[in-house]
């Protein structure tokens, strides 16, 4: 489970995240939604430590993300450490960024080998498995500038599933696509949380939180506003913050 705790992150004089908690239950569902600027994407970039946190932390089945306690005090771990930590961590961004010079098998290939060691012919045939599990098994030898926004938002899925993830992020991974094409990314985000995927979605997608989220978190100005079930927070939301930004996406 992913366990955020008193997160604080400034840029400059900005204070971006002010105090952030937050529990992800391991095989949990939650949508983080808001403003823009509310911190969502700093929330996060934090948590896989993408950015350094100024106070507080991040727990991800109780391994300290970007620090080691010692006695009481943290110290920060080596790069290479933290990029052992990331392969857990999955990240799902708005413009897939896929590596344009492989193809889609190699997309897939490339980290599991370089970073987790596993052999070549294994990574292909977990690969394959997983195009297959986002309907792209005949797409495997095509470049990503030969597949629509749609199928490079699934390729980069199954890219970050390839890592065998504990927890997945993703951050608006609809929003850079055509209409057309959302409900099939969705489509593949929902087979995700009904096999048990721990994930983090940061989307505007109300109809996705309202069907698939098992929490639903509304941050406003760095700060969880209000949490809980879909039904409560979308249907009976108990902050006039939260109401007045229902009103304009729904
Ligand atoms: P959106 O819905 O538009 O994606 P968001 O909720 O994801 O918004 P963030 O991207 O987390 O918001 O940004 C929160 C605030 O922090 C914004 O005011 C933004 O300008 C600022 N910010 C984000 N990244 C940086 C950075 N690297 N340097 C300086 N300011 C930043
Ligand atoms: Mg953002």
């Amino acid at each position: 489970m992913v366990r955020v705790r008193g997160l604080h992150k400034s840029y400059g004089p900005l204070e971006v995240l002010r105090g952030v908690d937050l529990d992800v239950p391991a095989g949990s569902v939650t949508v983080v939604l808001g403003p823009s600027g509310s911190g969502k994407s700093t929330l996060l970039r934090t948590i896989n430590h993408l950015e350094k946190l100024d106070r507080g932390h991040v727990a991800i089945d109780g391994e300290l993300i970007g620090y080691r306690r010692s006695g009481d005090k943290l110290y920060e771990l080596k790069e290479r450490e933290v990029l052992r930590q990331r392969t857990g961590i999955g990240f799902v961004f708005q413009n897939f960024n896929l590596f344009p010079h492989l193809t889609v098998l190699e997309n897939l290939v490339e980290a599991p080998v370089a970073a987790l060691r596993r052999p070549k012919a294994a990574a292909r045939a977990a690969a394959l498995a997983l195009l297959e599990r986002v309907g792209l098994a005949d797409k495997a030898a095509a470049y990503p500038r030969q597949l629509s926004g749609g199928q490079q938002q699934r390729v980069a899925i199954a890219r970050a599933l390839a890592l065998e993830p504990k927890v997945l992020l993703f951050d608006e991974p609809t929003s850079a696509l055509d209409p057309e094409l959302v409900g099939e990314v969705l489509d593949v985000l929902k087979d995700l949380a009904r096999s048990g995927t721990t994930m983090i979605v940061v989307t505007h997608e109300i109809g996705f939180a309202r069907e698939v989220a098992d929490t639903v978190v509304f941050m406003d100005g760095g700060v969880v506003v209000e949490q809980g079930p879909p039904a409560e927070v979308l249907d009976r939301p108990r902050h006039e913050r939260t109401r007045a930004f229902l009103a304009k996406v729904l």
